[in-house]
């Protein structure tokens, strides 16, 4: 680790997302993805710090394509992709798991379909 890193190995940036902090679903996510760091811990997945700036920035652009379970019918509480493979004609495979059931399924979806923002 580089004097650099040490000095900031949260590798936190200079950002202002102030309008962003007014809506109480700005605290309720961040709330939500310290559980999940703890989660995390507690499971030794082994993370590093940049991994998982990867992983939240990738679940949070995933978030248009999360998907509902067929298998139990869990429709109040859509599953985001755990894995995507985005293929040259503009389309990918979004991998799910269900966190009642346990079922996997793929989806194929158009990259360009969903448009949250
Ligand atoms: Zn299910």
């Amino acid at each position: 680790m580089s004097p650099r890193e040490r000095s900031n190995p949260a590798k936190v940036r200079s950002f202002d997302n102030t309008a962003l902090g007014l809506l109480p679903e700005y605290n309720q996510a961040a709330h939500a993805l310290n559980k999940l760091i703890h989660a995390l811990n507690k499971a030794e997945v082994g993370l590093s710090q940049e991994q998982w700036l990867t992983a939240v920035r990738d679940l949070t652009a995933a978030i248009p394509f999360m998907d509902a379970c067929n298998c139990c019918r869990n429709y109040r509480q859509a599953s985001a992709p755990v894995k995507t493979e985005i293929r040259r004609d503009g389309w990918m495979t979004a991998y799910y798991r269900c966190d009642d059931c346990g079922h996997r399924w793929t989806c194929g979806w158009a990259t360009s379909a969903p448009d949250y923002l």
